[in-house]
């Protein structure tokens, strides 16, 4: 197979260890020894991986908080065709760090933009989970707060009520882990996950089980270190109490206009042929509705 020429003018944003030192690959150390200039995160953090690789390059600092004020100079330096690499402090650089304004930028103005692929904590715990490794739907991080992250849920777990069935990852904080895990069990309903917790590091764990047995096993004590989180897809037919709500206003909503346009048995007869649901349990609903009208 033809193997990839080594980085030349352009960005390559180069994916970096997520714990193990030694996990950088001979491909990335070859991209960072050659680049003109390294944009990273924190550049402590960098400039520690690098030393213990033996290579020296400049570092600039590219953050949440600059990148959109760096993006002129640096596309100015790639169109002098200058070879920058782009790494974050861990893993994958834009997966939930910065660089994708960066990289939407230099596509746009057709410069040259490669990858060197590497570590990422989101698809090494996701291998490990024991959960269907497809489809999956990447979250990165949820909101901190608790009304907002229920808020994200539920959005979610609507359009899983429309469909969609993927095995869910997520990044969180070590000590929101048990709120967020309980957030989880309430909206989405019981299901299958892992906790993934210091991957590729002396304390590697995975944790699985129901989503309410983790979020107590935490609620006792938050883990240490860094975690992410797979939650399985829905089991087909599980219900959560919300969702039984939102059926059983849905039949409500239906019966009305059958109701309002024909008899009380052909409106039965209608609603249970476009629902699926027992003629029986539809009649007497109907029954409580015509009731009450
Ligand atoms: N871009 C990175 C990647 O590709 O993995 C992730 C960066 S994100 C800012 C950092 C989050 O990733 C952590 O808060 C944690 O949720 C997860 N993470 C990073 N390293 C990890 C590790 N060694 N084990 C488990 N989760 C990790």
């Amino acid at each position: 197979m033809a193997e990839a020429p080594g980085p030349g003018a352009g960005l390559t944003l180069i994916a970096t260890p997520i714990g193990n030192l030694a996990d950088l690959s001979p491909r990335a150390h070859a991209a960072l020894a050659q680049a003109g200039a390294v944009l990273c995160e924190d550049k402590r953090v960098t400039m520690k991986l690098l030393a213990r690789h033996g290579i020296s390059r400049p570092l600039l600092a590219l953050h949440d908080h600059n990148e959109e004020r760096m993006v002129p100079a640096i596309l100015a330096r790639l169109r002098a065709g200058e070879a920058l690499a782009l790494v974050s402090d861990a893993g994958t650089p834009l997966l939930s760090d910065p660089g994708y304004r960066l990289v939407r930028a230099a596509i746009g103005e057709g410069l040259p933009v490669t990858a060197v692929p590497g570590p990422s904590a989101a698809l090494m715990a996701l291998t490990l989970s024991g959960l269907p490794p497809q489809p999956f739907l990447f979250l990165g991080f949820l909101p901190p707060k608790g009304a907002a992250r229920r808020a994200r849920l539920e959005t979610l777990r609507a359009a899983e009520r429309a469909g969609l069935a993927a095995t869910l990852i997520l990044y969180e904080a070590p000590h929101r882990l048990a709120a967020c895990l309980a957030d989880c069990a309430a909206v989405l309903g019981e299901r299958g996950a892992a906790v993934a917790r210091e991957l590729t590091k002396r304390f590697e764990e995975v944790r699985r089980g129901s989503l309410s047995d983790l979020a107590a096993r935490y609620a006792q004590a938050a883990p240490r270190g860094e975690v992410t989180l797979v939650i399985g897809p829905p089991e087909p037919g599980a219900a959560t109490a919300e969702d039984r709500q939102a059926a059983a206003a849905d039949l409500d909503t239906a019966l009305r206009a059958a109701l309002a346009q024909s008899s009380l048995k052909d409106a039965v007869a209608a609603v249970a042929r476009a629902t699926g649901l027992p003629r029986r349990a539809v009649y007497a609903r109907a029954l409580e509705l015509a009731r009450t009208c």
